[in-house]
């Protein structure tokens, strides 16, 4: 049955919502396989390498009360997470974001917890822009309003991220009580009106139904700056309210990443080293990612625990792994230019 609706996908015809359902529901491992070749020779025919983006976590003191329940990444919300509480000053930030660009690492991910109505945000990509030719990713949540938003947009951000997570509003509500789903909507909306690319991804694995994810999916397309989708799996941090949830499977992560590259086949879908785990980002590219979010360098001058679960990504793994598949990560030139050239198939 899935073959009829993976065709469709790899003629980039629209699929339906229904069709999309049953590539959810299907679960033998023949079935898992034609999808995954599918989604990577799809991503493959649009001669992308693969983008990598490192990051610097600009503060944890989140003013959210109470504390999404899965948060291990706010001040004293885990022992594993950073645990104390930090916001980066103007040097840290400059030397971060040099040893990113000195890698030759392409894009940096500027990222921070909630209460300052998008004040970190600025001042990041203010000194980004200023110091750097890195491309930029800002996401503080629903913690921005207009003005941020167009300050943002005058200092050239590439991509702005508020990611809802899931669109279920019970389980939205039920998972940060101290949030509300109609603010990052409008988040959305706003990046959307001020035409800046924006990036807005699912968590999985939270006690979603398939249904849930369909119906999220196709609600992104409704943004029309829309250029990525984060597909982040559930881990339990510890001491947090979820420590004792499971996390999310990894065939479910790759079925939906390969899923949401049939749906976008042209966007950036991105897989976050800490949620699929740094071992598993080989099966993140097999599934048809193109983009390996939380790569850090090894000159990092930092202190980094990933965003969903405290590991990241080591900037040597990850390019071993993407030319392993005998992929392209995309490093920039002036570092090493013999990368700079198309794809191969897996
Ligand atoms: S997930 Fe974000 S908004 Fe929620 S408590 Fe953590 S830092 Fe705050």
């Amino acid at each position: 049955m899935i073959n009829k609706i993976i065709k469709k996908a790899l003629n980039e015809e629209n699929l339906e919502k229904n069709e999309v359902l049953d590539l959810f529901k299907s679960s033998s491992l023949e079935d898992g396989i034609k999808l995954f070749e599918a989604a990577s020779e799809i991503r493959n025919s649009n001669k992308k390498m693969i983008k990598l983006t490192s990051t610097v976590h600009l503060t944890n003191v989140c003013k959210i009360t109470p504390k999404c329940m899965y948060c291990g990444f706010a001040a004293k919300t885990s022992s594993e997470g950073y645990y104390n509480s930090f916001s980066k000053t103007e040097d840290e930030i400059i030397s971060a974001i040099r040893s990113i660009e000195e890698s030759g690492i392409p894009r940096v991910s500027c990222s921070g917890a909630h209460g300052f109505d998008g004040k970190h945000a600025v001042q990041a990509a203010k000194l980004v822009k200023e110091n750097t030719n890195l491309e930029l990713l800002i996401n503080v949540g629903s913690d921005l309003n207009m003005d941020a938003l167009q300050k943002l947009a005058e200092y050239q951000t590439d991509t702005v991220c508020c990611n809802l997570e899931t669109i279920n509003k019970n389980l939205f509500n039920q998972l940060k009580p101290g949030e509300m789903l109609k603010n990052r909507l409008m988040v959305c909306k706003m990046v959307n009106d001020l035409n800046i690319e924006l990036s807005s991804g699912l968590l999985i694995g939270i006690g979603e139904s398939y249904l849930d994810r369909v119906n999220h999916l196709f609600f992104l397309k409704e943004f029309s700056t829309l250029g990525e989708v984060p597909i982040m799996g559930f881990n339990p941090y510890l001491d947090t309210p979820m420590e004792d949830h499971p996390p999310c499977s990894l065939i479910e992560q790759m079925k939906t990443i390969a899923i949401a590259r049939l749906l976008f086949p042209h966007l950036r879908i991105t897989v976050p080293a800490p949620t699929i785990g740094p071992e598993n980002v080989k099966f993140s590219l097999m599934a048809g990612a193109d983009n390996v979010a939380t790569v850090i360098p090894d000159n990092y001058p930092l202190n980094v625990k990933g965003v969903g679960s405290p590991r990241y990504g080591n900037m040597n793994e990850v390019v071993n792994t993407i030319e392993e598949l005998g992929l392209i990560p995309q490093i920039k030139e002036t570092i090493c230019p013999v990368k700079e050239v198309g794809i191969t198939e897996i």
